[in-house]
């Protein structure tokens, strides 16, 4: 069973002449270890799509399962706690904590969650190895080029074992090259960790590296044809 599966969601926002309908009847199933790629015009509503996926808002209608759970029928205390156990997000900026080193930066979620120092450290170092920026372990952000701290933030994003994994343009604050290998660490990653993962791009040489493209159009998630 998939990992993440939109049935049918309907969004809008606003009423009446005001209503902007950003999903209708939208449906996406991403699998284990599967990247989706998402490529939209700005507006097209990526952002919605991820915010749904996440369980950070709801549709009007139609289902949002993570790891086969249904949420519709759940409360903010399940969705959150569902949220925490199962997704791992990613943000264009990084939002790495200034006075803590990478390392740290990677291990705080897992201490928050309950996990040991020792443990917490040894799966941080494990995850900036696979991302090829172990050497850098005890640099703060602010020593680090830009496509490093990125990948400190995706480590920190698969800390806990994120069955799934958001990402809103991860990229879009990287030159070219450095894109390159933040999206092809990221792929890394996702394939060795088994993870599902949505993937908000607007660089379309990227997105060919995913498994799937797809882009939303008339409120519908379609497959995108080259
Ligand atoms: P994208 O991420 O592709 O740029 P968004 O999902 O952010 O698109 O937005 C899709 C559409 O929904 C836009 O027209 C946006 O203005 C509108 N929208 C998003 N969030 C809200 C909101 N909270 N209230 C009203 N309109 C919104
Ligand atoms: P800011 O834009 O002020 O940095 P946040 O750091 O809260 O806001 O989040 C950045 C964006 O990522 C927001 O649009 C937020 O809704 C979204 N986001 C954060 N966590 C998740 C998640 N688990 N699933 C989906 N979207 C998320």
């Amino acid at each position: 069973k998939p990992h993440l599966v939109l049935t049918d969601v309907h969004r809008h926002y606003g009423q009446g002449d005001k209503t902007v309908r950003v999903l209708e009847a939208a449906n996406l199933s991403v699998a284990s270890g599967e990247l989706v790629a998402l490529v939209a015009p700005s507006g097209a509503g990526k952002s919605t799509l991820l915010h749904l996926s996440g369980l950070l808002e709801s549709p009007q209608s139609g289902e949002v399962e993570l790891m086969g759970i249904k949420t519709s029928h759940l409360g903010d205390r399940g969705r959150t706690q569902l949220r925490r156990s199962t997704v791992g997000y990613v943000y264009q900026f990084h939002h790495l904590l200034p006075e803590f080193t990478a390392l740290e930066n990677v291990s705080m979620p897992q201490l928050i969650a309950g996990k040991s120092p020792a443990e917490a450290d040894k799966r941080s170092m494990e995850l900036l190895e696979l991302l090829g920026i172990a050497a850098r372990a005890s640099h703060r952000p602010a020593e680090l080029s830009g496509g490093e701290q990125q990948r400190v933030a995706i480590a920190r994003a698969a800390a806990n074992h994120p069955k799934v994994i958001l990402a809103d343009e991860p990229t879009g604050n990287l030159d070219p090259e450095t894109s390159d290998i933040v999206f092809g660490a990221l792929a890394d990653l996702i394939k060795n960790e088994g993870a599902a993962a949505l993937i908000a791009t607007h660089n379309h040489d990227l997105a060919r590296r995913a498994d799937r493209i797809v882009t939303l159009k008339g409120g519908l998630v379609v497959d995108h044809t080259l």
